[in-house]
Order: structure tokens, then C-alpha cells, then sequence
């Protein structure tokens, strides 16, 4: 397996010069674009790595698959469902062309920005501070390691910088999707974007995904099948941004990426992936990743369809 891990990173690591770095905040400009690496997790709990698997990036959009979870765990699946809908807007995660006037639930899915800010409301907590707390701790849990931290560099650039997110979370407001202070709100929201993860972790959190909810590592439960199911099938059609469709065919899995350059990718009742590249395709998409991620697929035959 670790030759053939060298042996993906090194046929990809061409796509990497026809992508570029995050720019929209300058904490993710200063990324290497050359670091490339991958971690994979088995359902024996064998873990096989290469490349830069051990640099440090932040989980970005990979977070709003543990947003989702955590707001299922906190209220069961009707309230979450009821807030925020499930099918894929084929538009970017920040857009504001809904095509109707007025937004509601059925505009927005938990993969997109203004779908993870609503569901932010929805974690216990009594304060937004707490409520990121418990989503940090739910996702040092999943991912077995306790030492995951916010970068907190990322974390003031999103804030000072962030205002399309301040737009739409003021949007969620205005048609009363949500009721709290939106700085509250945003602020849990920026945090959880900034949680600094390797591709250890993003292959462990997938792995359990990837179990149903089971630890492969000692067979706790971590959290309910149904949530997995839950998370899986949202991932699968809207987790790649407005190139899940295309993914679903290619590589076929559920799988999550986030604009620092990780991939979390879930292969149900086989394996956890994790990816990190920061180059990414014009839709905010890792893209030496995608490729890796479609060469393993063809090697491993990994696509559920
Ligand atoms: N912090 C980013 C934003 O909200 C996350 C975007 C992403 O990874 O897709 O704009």
C-alpha cells in the first residue's frame, strides 16, 4: 500500500502547477503549493501514509461534515432537517444567487457556507463559545487526537477579513433562519474553519465515517449510524463544491475538501482518506488531490457505484 501511496502522490504531482493557493484571506496565500501528502486508515486500523503527510493545514470547509454531525447528535435529524435542506445548489459554497427571492431551507445544504452557519445555531451550548468547544472536542474524539488546536493566525484573518460570510449570515437573519447575534454566530463559524488537522486526522474522522459511527480502533461508538448515513449521503452529493457531481463519477466516494488544500474521503465499511495539497482547481478543490484521489479509486476499485 505505501508504494503505491509514493507511487499516486508522484504521478499527480504535475496537476499541481495548474492550481493556485487560497488567496481570499493572506493567512492561506503564504501555503506551500508543492506539499503533497496522503493518509489512509484501514478497518483493521492500519494506517498507511506518504508524502507531507504530517503538515499541518487548516480543515476549512471539511469542518461543516463535523458541524453537520455535531447539530445531528445535539437535536436528531428532523430539526437539523427542517433548517437546512439536503440537495446540491450546483453553485459555490459562498453564493448569493439563490433563484428565488426570498431563501429558505430548501436553498442551502450543510456542505455550503451559509447551510454550516445556520446549523452553527443548532449546537448546545450557552454561549457560541461553548457551542465551539463541544465541536472541537467532538472532533478531537473522531479524529483520536486530542491535541488538535485553532490556528489562531487563520482564525483573525477570517474574521477581519470575512465579510461575504458576515453578508450571507446577515441574509440567513433577515429571513429568519437564524435568530442569534450574527457575530456570535460567525464567530464560532471562522473558529471551526480554522482547526488545524493533518492527514492523519482527516483519514481517522473519515474511517469512522466510513464504520458508521464505530471506532475501528477500540469499537466504541462514537456516534449513531444514522448520523453517518446522514453525513455520508450529504457529502456525496454536495461535498466537492459544485464539482461533486463530476467527483461522484471520477472517484466516487463521499467525500469532503476545504479551500486549505485537505480532502476527507470516506470508502463506507473500507477506508478513511485523507489529502492535503494546497493547489487548488477553480472551484476550490485540491487538484493534484482529485487526481490522487481518482488514481486510488481505479487502483482499489473504490467507487460504491
Ligand atoms: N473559511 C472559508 C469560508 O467560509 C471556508 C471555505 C471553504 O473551505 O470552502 O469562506
Amino acid at each position: 500500500m505505501k508504494e503505491l501511496l509514493e507511487k499516486v502522490l508522484d504521478d499527480c504531482r504535475v496537476h499541481i502547477r495548474h492550481g493556485a493557493v487560497a488567496t481570499y484571506i493572506p493567512e492561506l496565500a503564504k501555503a506551500d503549493k508543492n506539499e503533497f501528502g496522503i493518509a489512509v486508515v484501514s478497518s483493521e486500523s492500519k494506517l498507511v501514509c506518504a508524502g507531507d503527510f504530517d503538515k499541518g493545514f487548516t480543515m476549512q470547509s471539511i469542518i461543516k461534515s463535523i458541524i453537520l454531525l455535531m447539530a445531528l447528535i445535539d437535536n436528531g435529524t428532523d430539526p437539523v432537517r427542517d433548517l437546512v435542506g439536503v440537495e446540491a445548489t450546483g453553485k459555490p459554497f459562498d453564493a448569493f444567487n439563490y433563484s428565488d427571492q426570498a431563501l429558505n431551507c430548501e436553498h442551502i445544504n450543510p456542505m455550503i457556507n451559509t447551510g454550516a452557519i445556520a446549523l452553527c445555531t443548532l449546537i448546545k451550548g450557552r454561549s457560541y463559545r461553548e457551542k465551539f468547544e463541544r465541536l472541537l472536542d467532538l472532533t478531537r474524539l473522531i479524529s483520536g487526537n486530542p491535541d488538535m488546536q485553532v490556528d489562531e493566525q487563520v482564525y483573525m484573518s477570517e474574521k477581519q477579513t470575512g465579510n461575504k460570510n458576515r453578508a450571507l449570515a446577515y441574509m440567513l437573519k433577515a429571513y429568519g433562519m437564524i435568530s442569534d447575534d450574527v457575530e456570535e454566530v460567525l464567530d464560532c463559524y471562522f473558529r471551526a474553519c480554522s482547526v488545524r488537522a493533518t492527514t492523519v486526522d482527516l483519514a481517522r474522522i473519515a474511517m469512522a465515517f466510513a464504520n458508521g459511527g464505530i471506532s475501528v480502533v477500540d469499537g466504541k461508538k462514537l456516534f449513531d449510524r444514522n448520523y453517518a448515513r446522514y453525513v455520508n449521503a450529504v457529502m456525496m452529493t454536495c461535498g466537492m463544491y459544485d464539482g461533486s457531481g463530476e467527483f461522484a463519477l471520477s472517484v466516487g466516494v463521499p467525500a469532503k475538501s476545504g479551500v486549505g488544500g485537505g480532502i476527507m474521503a470516506v470508502v463506507p465499511g473500507r477506508m478513511g482518506i485523507g489529502i492535503y495539497s494546497p493547489a487548488l482547481d477553480p472551484k476550490g478543490n485540491s487538484i493534484a488531490g482529485i487526481k490522487a484521489l481518482e488514481k486510488l479509486s481505479e487502483n482499489l476499485e473504490l467507487s460504491i457505484f
